[in-house]
This record gives C-alpha cells, sequence and structure tokens, in this order.
C-alpha cells in the first residue's frame, strides 16, 4: 500500500469547496453521477475508433445503493472506462484542468466566499468531502487486468493498493458524516436525481429495500404486516431533453437543464434551440449564459459546447464546434449525419460538421439580432457581457462581419451608454459623410479630445471606441452600410470637416505653418493648419498610413521593436491666443519654446508623455519667468 500527498492546490480546493458550497452541498451527487456518465461516454466512444478497445461490448449503466445501519455509506457505481493506478493518482490527487487551476489562484478572498463563483467551473469528485469523511474508489480500466482501490479522508494525503472487481468501471463508497446521513435515503436520492440528473443518457438503478405492508394481515398490535422486498429501479428517465419537441419542453425544463449541465447557478439570459432537417438533420440548443464565463478571456477556456451523434456523445472539448469568438455560448450539437467513430482530425474537415457550424453561427447571429430588435432590454445585458468577443468576431470571421457589424455596440461623444452602428447612422445630419471615431484611450479621455470639439459644432456624433480590442479590430472595418468608417485621429479626416473660405484661410496661413515646422525640427512630421479646432491651440494626429500611438503601444507589446520612428502631425488653430502668439513674435527663441510646449501639451491630451519631460518642464518654466 502506497500512501501519497494530495498536491497543496487539492488541499486548497477541498477547503475553497467546504466553505463555500457546504450550504449546496448536495450538488455532490450530480457531481458523482456526471462523472460516472462521462466514463461511460468515454467507453462508448472508444469501443466505436479504432484502437483496443474496438467492439468492446458493455451495457452501460449507474447503480447507487446505501447503507442505513451503523457507519452510514452511499455508493455510486459505473461500468464506465474506469482508471488504472497512474489515472487515480492523475486525477484524483492533482487539479487535472490547468483552466480551473489558473482560476483558482486568480480569486480573490472575497470572490472565495462566493458560492456562484465556486460552482462554476464544476467541483466534481472532490465535492463528495462535504459529506463524507472517508471515501473508498474501486476502479478497473477497460481493457486492463488489476483493479486499484483509492482511499482518503480528504485531508492531506490518500493510499493505493491492488484490488478485485469483476469488470471494468469505478465504485465510489462514501462513509457518510453524521451531516451526510441524510443521503442514505431512497427519498432523497430519488429526488436528487431527478432534479440534476434525470437527463443523463444511462439508466440509472437505485438499490433499497422496500418495505410492503398487508393491510389484509395484521400483526398482534394491530398493525399491518411488514415485508421487506429488495428491489433495484430505475430512477430517471433517460430523455435527452433536446431531443423532445419545443412546443413540449417547458421553459423550466430548458432552464433546469441548463443549470444542471454548465454549472450556473443563474438562469440562463435566453436559449436557442434549433432541430434542422434537411441535407444536414442536427439539432442544436444553444444557451447565453447570464455572466461571461470566468475563463472566457483564457486562452485555454474551456469550450462550452458538447457534440452528440445519434444521442452518442462525442466530445465537450472540441474548440472547432463554434468559431472562438463564441466561445461564451454554451449548449449541444446533436447530428445524425457525422460517422460515429469521427476524430477530432476529421472533424476539423468534414463537410457535414462545416456546414452545421455554418447555420450554427447564422443561428445564433440572427437569433441576437432579432433579440436587439424586440427586448432592448435583454440586449444591453448580453452586449454587457459579449461585446467584446463579438468585436473580435469583426475580424476573425470576415463571412459574417455584415452580420456582426449589426451586433457590436460602441461608446459615443453625444449619447449616454451603447450605440448601435444603424442607430449611428440614423442619426447623421444629411451632410455627413462618414462615420466617425476615436480610438485608443479610456472613454474619459476620448470623450475630452479636442478633436472632437469641430464634429460636435457640426452635430456630427463620434463612436468613442474605448475598448482595447476596437483599436486592433476597428482598422480593418472600412464601411458600415455603404458609409465608410473614419478615425478623427487621422490627418484625412479633417478634409471632410472643410468649409468654404478654409482653403483660403489655409493659404494665407501657410507661413505660420512653416514657421512653427522650422522651430520643431524633426520632432513632427508636418504642421498643419486645422479647420476643425474650436478652443484647443493643437492637436497631434496621425498620418493616414501610420498606425496610431496607441496601436504603435500595442505593436510594441506584441513585440514589434521596429517600427521605426513614427511621427506626429502637429494640426494647429490659427485663431488660439496662444498660436497667434508664435505668429506675432520674431524672437526665434521664444517660438521654439512656446511651439514645444505647444506640441508636447497637444501630445499629453492624448496620453502621450513627452519624450524629454525635462526639456518640456524647463520650457515652461523659462516661459513663466518671461
Ligand atoms: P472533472 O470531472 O471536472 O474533470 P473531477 O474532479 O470530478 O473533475 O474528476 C477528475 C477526473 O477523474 C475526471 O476528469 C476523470 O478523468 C476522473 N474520474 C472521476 N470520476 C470517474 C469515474 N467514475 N470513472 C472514470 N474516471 C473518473
Amino acid at each position: 500500500m502506497a500512501t501519497k500527498k494530495f498536491k497543496t492546490e487539492v488541499t486548497d480546493l477541498l477547503q475553497l469547496i467546504i466553505h463555500s458550497l457546504y450550504s449546496n452541498r448536495e450538488i455532490f451527487l450530480r457531481e458523482l453521477i456526471s462523472n460516472a456518465s462521462d466514463a461511460i461516454d468515454k467507453l462508448k466512444y472508444m469501443s466505436l475508433v479504432d484502437g483496443s478497445l474496438k467492439g468492446f461490448s458493455f451495457d452501460p449503466r449507474i447503480d447507487i445503493s446505501f447503507t442505513e445501519d451503523g457507519k452510514r455509506t452511499l455508493t455510486i457505481k459505473d461500468n464506465g472506462i474506469g482508471m488504472n493506478e497512474e489515472d487515480l493518482n492523475n486525477n484524483l490527487g492533482t487539479i487535472a484542468s490547468s483552466g480551473t487551476r489558473k482560476f483558482l489562484s486568480s480569486l480573490t478572498d472575497e470572490q472565495k466566499k462566493d458560492s456562484n463563483l465556486i460552482g462554476q467551473f464544476g467541483v466534481g469528485f472532490y465535492s463528495a468531502f462535504m459529506v463524507a469523511d472517508k471515501i473508498e474508489v474501486l476502479s478497473r480500466k477497460a481493457g486492463e487486468e488489476k483493479a486499484y482501490r483509492w482511499v482518503s479522508d480528504g485531508k492531506s494525503s490518500y493510499e493505493i493498493e491492488e484490488a478485485e472487481r469483476d469488470e471494468q468501471g469505478t465504485t465510489i463508497i462514501l462513509h457518510l458524516t453524521e451531516d451526510g446521513y441524510t443521503y442514505a435515503n431512497r427519498y432523497e436520492i430519488e429526488s436528487l436525481v431527478k432534479k440534476y440528473s434525470d437527463h443523463i443518457a444511462y439508466p440509472i438503478y437505485l438499490e433499497y429495500d422496500k418495505v410492503n405492508y398487508n393491510y389484509e394481515k395484521k400483526d398482534e398490535k394491530g398493525e399491518p404486516e411488514k415485508t421487506s422486498e429488495h428491489v433495484v429501479e430505475q430512477i430517471n428517465t433517460c430523455s435527452a431533453l433536446w431531443r423532445r419537441a419545443k412546443n413540449e419542453i417547458k421553459e423550466e425544463e430548458y432552464k433546469e437543464f441548463y443549470k444542471n449541465n454548465y454549472y450556473d447557478s443563474e438562469d440562463p439570459l435566453f436559449y436557442i434551440h434549433t432541430k434542422a432537417e434537411g441535407t444536414t438533420e442536427y439539432i442544436t440548443l444553444f444557451y447565453i449564459p447570464q455572466k461571461a464565463p470566468f475563463d472566457m478571456n483564457y486562452a485555454d477556456y474551456r469550450p462550452g459546447v458538447k457534440l452528440y451523434v445519434k444521442r452518442v456523445y462525442i466530445t465537450d472539448d472540441d474548440k472547432t464546434l463554434l468559431p472562438t469568438y463564441l466561445r461564451f455560448v454554451r449548449g449541444i450539437i446533436d447530428s445524425e449525419d457525422l460517422p460515429l467513430n469521427v476524430s477530432r482530425e476529421i472533424l476539423q474537415e468534414n463537410r457535414v460538421m462545416a456546414s452545421i457550424r455554418n447555420s450554427s453561427v447564422k443561428k445564433l447571429l440572427s437569433e441576437f439580432k432579432r433579440i436587439s430588435e424586440n427586448n432592448p432590454e435583454l440586449y444591453e445585458k448580453f452586449i454587457k457581457e459579449y461585446n467584446r468577443p463579438l468585436k473580435e468576431g469583426l475580424y476573425s470571421d470576415y463571412a459574417n462581419r455584415d452580420a456582426l457589424l449589426e451586433l457590436v455596440r460602441y461608446h459615443s461623444s453625444s449619447r449616454d451608454g451603447y450605440v448601435s452602428l444603424k442607430s449611428y447612422k440614423e442619426n447623421m445630419p444629411s451632410d455627413q459623410k462618414a462615420i466617425y471615431y476615436l480610438s485608443g484611450g479610456k472613454e474619459e479621455t476620448l470623450k475630452a479630445s479636442p478633436l472632437l470639439e469641430a464634429y460636435k459644432k457640426k452635430g456630427y456624433e463620434v463612436l468613442i471606441m474605448d475598448d482595447d480590442i476596437d483599436e486592433i479590430v476597428i482598422g480593418s472595418v472600412y464601411e458600415y452600410d455603404k458609409i465608410p468608417l473614419k478615425a478623427i485621429n487621422k490627418a484625412a479626416a479633417m478634409d471632410d470637416l472643410k468649409e468654404e473660405g478654409d482653403e483660403k484661410d489655409k493659404e494665407e496661413k501657410k507661413g505660420l505653418a512653416e514657421k512653427i515646422k522650422a522651430a520643431l525640427g524633426d520632432k513632427v512630421k508636418d504642421v498643419r493648419i486645422s479647420t476643425r479646432l474650436v478652443d484647443t491651440p493643437a492637436v497631434v494626429v496621425n498620418d493616414d498610413s501610420d498606425p496610431s500611438a496607441q496601436m504603435q503601444r500595442i505593436l510594441k507589446q506584441m513585440g514589434n521593436a521596429d517600427l521605426g520612428d513614427i511621427k506626429p502631425i502637429l494640426e494647429i488653430n490659427a485663431s488660439s491666443p496662444l498660436i497667434k502668439k508664435i505668429e506675432e513674435s520674431s524672437d526665434d527663441e521664444y517660438v521654439k519654446t512656446l511651439s514645444s510646449i505647444v506640441l508636447s501639451s497637444a501630445m499629453l491630451q492624448e496620453g502621450i508623455l513627452p519624450s524629454d519631460p525635462v526639456a518640456y518642464t524647463k520650457a515652461i518654466s523659462e516661459l513663466l519667468s518671461k
């Protein structure tokens, strides 16, 4: 017999589970049944694909039994894939999923008390320690001869020894704590299985002693005669919810199914159940969670969609079932046309799968759109959680870009909350020719940008794109509904604001621009007379082909060190008193000092620190002392 220590992460997880989920400890049964069902899924799958287990035949079942006398026990037994010694060490001695591990270490103490959050990642096997002070796992891996017994009190270590088991599968024996005694009870088990595990695709049997009363025959006390009979009864209905007709499923059933299968204590935001008939036959049931899954923004997120073929579970870990930007979607795809032994490699290239995937994306996007039109309140909740992944779709899913452009939302210079491109367009005055946006910064910074002045004056709305991802994505979106999109911090956008007389003014002030350019030397690419500034002396913008300051930062972070020296264009407001001072002065030093202050201030407005802060402060103090 070998005694082994749990990895510390397991001890931490055990503590966390016991503390935060205790009031909801009944979920342990759901977790164990779900593990049993997964293990049967795996064996069934292995028996269908090429390999040593191909053709393996067995009658899938899960058995639950309990003892009521003395130290009470509850036993959950399956005939699935089973575990050998190595599996037991790996699966029940560590935390297998790296996502779970990362999630756990990212939690603050406050969050650790939030059982919704903890419940979200599927606490699994260890939750049984909420009701048991000792757990025995007897397991034999399919195709192998040896069986093993794993025993632990869930404190700091476990033991493993060789054992006997008639057939493949796993038996979990819980030695219940006094608090856990309630679960050694027929009615309790039946009701928990109904509540959480009714849809499990394999029969769940409960073994118990049924007491029969014979009212014909009374004993000496006048009580009916009691006889007891040992029975094994199936207690789940095994019906795959998604296969039932839509009109026969109650809303409550949809919600329960979601909560019990996707580790969420809240109802879904909405769901979409589709049965496709025709060239490809399949059923999809998709759910949108109220809150974005905790690992949505991790690279190793856990996909939320399970694939079934003719009701046989194939995989829940394939990131290609839906595009990455829809990784928050939970649910099921059940196909009639895929081969049962479809492998992952085949899956990615399979035409049937590609067609299911394409139609599923279209269905989801059109449903999101329908909700945006019919139920703005619901849509707002949705967009608060999922705006960002949808924006990723703008560059990763070119084929659906138009649909996605209808779904994404942005802040606006003239309205609160979120604005759609459609409503932006409807708001455009007739002389406005482009959709203007400003990106690359926080909402407050962008909203304070002096570049907005002239647009406000003209009654043009400017979209405030303050999400990091906007900066990366929006440059690749050239138009919406035939209207070009233009960044107002690019030099070209200025041309759109031209008014009569501007050219003449510009011509007149050409000398001024040149004067400042000469004073600034190679610090700027150009100096131009602005037609779009009202109160501010100057702004910096980028040449149309140059990346914005924010984009330059992102590119550098991504390792593009050799961007070269990208210089801004300084746009000056010739009617501002400060610029007038430069115009009127013939003192070269003074012109230089003022010009460099104008440039540095304009950069500061954009959140760019002057390259030489010392020179900047020196220039200011020189000026003040004059
Ligand atoms: P999860 O199920 O979320 O992966 P668990 O802690 O419940 O986490 O289980 C850890 C691993 O132990 C499972 O991924 C599985 O490989 C294995 N396991 C648990 N229960 C069984 C079982 N009844 N039969 C076979 N393997 C099991």
